[in-house]
């Protein structure tokens, strides 16, 4: 019986495993270190406050409860050695497989920037958006006690990075924002509160057209964002946000959705990174030089049609799980391999509650407001790996979008992180 080994239960692996559960002569062990497949498309809402965290993961071992031949085991995978198709966990173990598939995703990339590791939250795993969703809670919670403290920037976020994650955080924050200012916090004037989205491109949402981009910005603006384009962010500091152009924004909530890199385990495989540290692989997603390894996902350049790396999407990540496992399927079956071709949705980004932008399928067909939330309502309702994830989630979105519920309030993860402003922080703020 072959073994497969799968490192990370995400969009790649978690489909790569529903594809060989149906191969009972294959054995599959798959290894995360989370215990669960979160579900990046919603961290956004979770991390401002309107969505509960349950909402946006669901269990591993209740997606593959009938999967017989798969087995799941909650561990953090620190090394490999590649030659043997062989993984390390970090409690010592080890696991070998006839194929060894590599799927961890990728994690923040906080480009060296001065201070950004230290102050700014990223977003990009499901404890990620809780830490912001408590952040937020805990502002308000202390701006109720202490209003003032809404004056020095306690109500201040600051997004960095206009691309999809950082223009929808933008645009949810306001929402919520208008959502809670129906008497929840009696003390705290909410007008107050400000969110800027900042870039150091001239534009949001660099990937879509000029008509997607102003859609999105005016939308933005409409809701209260303020856009800071243009400048790069030089410096985050526990109390500012200090741009290139000299400007300071004095905030307590500064949010990065500034860029993404492979997740840490790449640097530890004894292969050479490519860009954005993923593995460059083979058109058929086997690491060069290592037989039976395949690196997928945000863990891998994978090549397009064109040639050009397809972008960090969930459907490229399931696409190409789905395409690994049949790729598996033919070398046991002794049957050739046939191309991988990745099928182009489109690119889609929610800029708010009654606003999103959707460029669909490969001729990029351009799509604004309710019919480009539809659109995004059903290609990430595809993404969901069960059909009740599929209805359950349904529910809760719709609910939330033509439902008028204040949003998550239960403050459970308090940093125990102080709103007082000290004598370092009272530098003027340009802002
Ligand atoms: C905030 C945000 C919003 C997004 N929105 C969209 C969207 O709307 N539409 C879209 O198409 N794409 C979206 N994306 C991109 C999409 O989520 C990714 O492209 C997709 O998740 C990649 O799938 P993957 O399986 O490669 O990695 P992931 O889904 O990230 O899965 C990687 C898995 O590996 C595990 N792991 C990592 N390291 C280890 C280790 N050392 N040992 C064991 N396990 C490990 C992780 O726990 C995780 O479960 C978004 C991304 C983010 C961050």
């Amino acid at each position: 019986m072959k073994h497969v080994v799968i490192v990370g239960g995400g969009f790649a692996g978690l489909h790569c495993a529903l594809k060989l559960a149906s191969r009972p002569e294959v054995r599959v062990t798959l290894l995360d270190k989370n215990n669960y497949q979160q579900f990046q498309p919603l961290l956004y809402q979770v991390a401002s406050a309107l969505l509960a965290p349950n909402n946006a993961a669901f269990p591993l071992r209740d997606v593959l409860h009938r999967a017989a031949n798969v087995d799941v085991k909650m561990a953090e995978v620190v090394s490999a050695d590649l030659a043997a198709r062989a993984v390390r966990t970090c409690d010592g173990q080890t696991y070998q497989g006839d194929y060894l598939l590599l799927a961890a995703g990728s994690e923040v990339n906080f480009f060296k920037t001065p201070g950004a590791k230290e102050h700014a939250l990223p977003l990009y795993s499901l404890r990620d958006a809780e830490v912001i969703q408590s952040r937020l809670l805990e502002a308000l919670e202390a701006a109720d006690r202490e209003p003032s403290l809404a004056d020095k920037g306690g109500l201040t976020a600051v997004v960095v990075g206009a691309g999809p994650t950082g223009t929808e955080m933008a645009g949810a924050l306001e929402d919520a924002l208008q959502r809670m200012d129906r008497g929840l916090y009696k003390n705290v004037n909410l007008s107050k509160a400000k969110v800027y989205l900042v870039d150091m491109v001239h534009h949001v949402l660099s990937a879509f057209s000029p008509k997607s981009q102003s859609y999105a910005a005016r939308k933005l603006a409409e809701r209260g964002v303020e856009l800071r384009l243009g400048s790069a962010v030089k410096e985050v500091t526990a109390t500012h946000v200090l741009l290139e152009d000299g400007s300071q924004i004095r905030a307590r909530i500064v949010i990065w959705a500034g860029g993404l890199k492979a997740s840490t385990l790449a640097g530890h495989l004894g292969v050479i990174q490519g860009h954005g540290g993923r593995l460059d692989v083979e058109p058929d997603f086997t690491v060069k030089g290592f037989p039976g390894v395949y690196a997928l996902g945000d863990f891998a350049n994978i090549a397009g049609k064109d040639g050009r790396a397809l972008p960090q999407l969930a459907s490229v990540a399931q696409q190409a799980g789905r395409y690994s496992a049949a790729h598996i399927i033919g070398q046991i079956d002794g049957k050739p391999p046939k191309p991988f071709e990745y099928f182009d949705k489109g690119i889609m980004a929610m800029v708010g509650r009654d606003a999103a932008v959707a460029e669909v399928g490969e001729h990029r067909h351009e799509l604004t407001g309710p019919i480009a939330f539809a659109a995004w309502l059903g290609v990430h309702a595809a993404l969901l790996t069960t059909t009740r994830a599929r209805i359950g989630s349904a529910m809760d979105w719709a609910w939330d979008y033509f439902g008028h519920g204040r949003g998550e309030q239960i403050l459970d993860r308090p940093s125990g992180h102080a709103f007082s402003w000290g004598e370092e922080d009272e530098r003027q703020s340009t802002a």
